[in-house]
């Protein structure tokens, strides 16, 4: 059986795919080398594997399922989601020209302005999520990479990639989807025209917040790509093959994992928009999200596990109500199987994130617990 036919809960809960045919295991073994052997024609054992920076087989596994989840031609996978994300635009000529979104995870932000200055690349920078303006900035000249994140983090926007990709062909440039948000299993950006879709596999893939880990995949083997695979592996933004079994082994409850955290995630979004001491929640599942209806085309299987809302009162209230929970843990990152609550303007505070905004990443606990744990801490 070929596993290109298969659906995604099929190809996760196999994930890394056959038998170990030396031990006769379920699952795949951990090779530690960092070098393997040569015969005595020089040649070496076994083709794929000459040195571990560019070669492990339970890496290729892991980048085989991800490749299969996002209907892609390759995968690569890097140290964090961030080392996938330089990959990428270190493939930007010197004097070239990106155009990214606004109001997107803060540490992308400022590494590409970081890096676009370092390179004197030109970078415009554009709410995506509102396809006019995006088209309008990519009709000012060439670009090299669009850049955009759906649902963004933490503002909760959706980006209507299908119109992304057209306003990106306008202007040459390739159409690259931060989809750490969504994961594979409720959108697949490839399939609606971008070129490269990016994961930080430190979120919902790996699920255990227990691995770091960034993945890029490829609609199709470009020239970009190539560069991409040649630099990770010369330069060695490598992830070990310990980190990538242990991804495999989160990777393979993927599917059912996001099913509760989608469900659980509608229920506490509805709970929290009826509750007298929040103000507004930002959830694209609400029939009030300005892109409720683009969401449930780009996202049929639900708008995600991740949303803010703003506590009514000031920074001090919603400090206090985050200091009250009990259930959701007090720390940044997203997608484990607990559910986590930020403050992010204590992070971030020169970004224009209001002080009372709270981002809350929902778990596969029991939703009625949840919503228990946020109604003590906001007050009844
Ligand atoms: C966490 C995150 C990243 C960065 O990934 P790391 O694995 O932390 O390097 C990028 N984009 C989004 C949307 C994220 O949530």
């Amino acid at each position: 059986m070929n596993f290109k036919d298969m659906q995604p809960e099929t190809i996760l809960a196999q994930a890394g795919g056959a038998i170990d045919m030396q031990s006769g295991g379920v699952v795949p073994p951990i090779q530690p080398a960092t070098t393997f052997a040569r015969d005595e024609d020089y040649n070496p054992l076994n083709a794929n594997n000459v040195y571990a920076r560019p070669h492990n087989d339970v890496v290729r596994q892991a980048e085989g399922v991800l490749a299969e989840l996002e209907s892609g031609a390759a995968a690569l996978l890097f140290p964090s989601g961030m080392a996938a994300i330089a990959a990428l635009f270190r493939t930007v000529p010197s004097g070239g020209r990106v155009i990214v979104q606004s109001g997107i995870y803060w540490n992308t932000t400022k590494w590409i302005r970081e890096f676009c200055k370092r390179r004197q690349i030109v970078i415009d920078e554009v709410d995506a999520s509102d396809s006019t303006a995006l088209a309008a900035v990519c009709a000012q000249g060439p670009a090299n990479v669009v850049w955009v994140e759906t649902p963004s983090n933490p503002w909760l926007k959706v980006t209507d990639v299908a119109a992304a990709k057209q306003a990106a062909k306008s202007c040459g440039a390739l159409l690259a989807v931060d989809s750490t948000a969504a994961s594979p299993i409720l959108t697949n950006p490839l399939k609606l025209g971008a070129d490269i879709v990016m994961h930080s596999a430190t979120k919902v893939i790996n699920g255990h917040s227990d691995v770091m880990g960034g993945v890029l995949v490829t609609k199709e083997l470009t020239a970009v790509w190539d560069e991409i695979v040649n630099d990770r592996a010369s330069a060695g933004a490598i992830m070990g093959p310990f980190e990538a079994w242990l991804l495999l082994r989160g990777m393979r409850t993927l599917a059912l994992r996001v099913e509760r955290m989608v469900d659980n995630a509608l229920k506490i979004a509805r709970f929290l928009d009826d509750h007298p001491k929040v103000d507004s929640v930002l959830f694209p599942g609400l029939e009030s999200h300005p892109q409720h209806e683009l969401a449930k085309h780009q996202m049929p299987g639900g708008a995600g596990f991740l949303m803010s809302f703003l506590v009514k009162g000031d920074r001090e209230r919603a400090l206090q109500a985050a200091g009250k929970m009990q259930l959701f843990h007090r720390a940044t990152s997203l997608g484990g199987v607990e559910s986590l609550v930020e403050h992010r303007h204590t992070i971030e505070p020169h970004t224009g994130i209001p002080d009372t905004l709270l981002r809350i990443s929902v778990g596969v606990e029991d939703a009625g617990d949840l919503m228990s744990d946020l109604g003590q801490a906001l007050g009844q």
